[in-house]
């Protein structure tokens, strides 16, 4: 089956070191130094304290799918997930390199980085 062709992510200064990371194969999140919260997407502000003591982490890349839908109408189709991470935050993703029909809630996942249309490649997960 053909790969699909993932867009360019929308590029800022608050998340350009998570996609230089990416670049690199690793996957960054934000943790708070004044309150502990790990939080994604990327801010410079603390979500839950306000705080502007935010620093990147590197994550393990492992996680679990709280959620997922397959976009059977998309050519080829793909599956959107919810991948809560082992340090707390969940984010938006793709699932991929996997047979879409056995795709499950709670399964465990792990992080892998796939090319963009002309921008840092992305991280999405696969069974692990
Ligand atoms: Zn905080």
């Amino acid at each position: 089956m053909a790969e699909r062709t993932i867009p360019a992510p929308p590029m800022n200064p608050e998340v350009q070191p998570f996609f230089d990371a990416a670049k690199q194969g690793k996957l960054l999140v934000k943790r708070c130094a004044a309150c502990g919260e790990f939080h994604h997407y990327p801010r410079a502000i603390c979500p839950f304290c306000g705080s502007d003591r935010t620093e990147w982490k590197e994550a393990s890349g492992r996680g679990v799918i709280y959620s997922w839908s397959v976009l059977r109408r998309a050519n080829p189709p793909y599956a959107l997930a919810y991948v809560t991470l082992a340090e707390g935050p969940t984010m938006m993703t793709n699932i991929v390199d996997c047979d879409l029909d056995k795709i499950r809630i709670g399964q465990n996942v792990k992080v892998v980085f796939k090319p963009t249309d002309g921008g840092p490649p992305v991280p999405t997960f696969t069974p692990a």
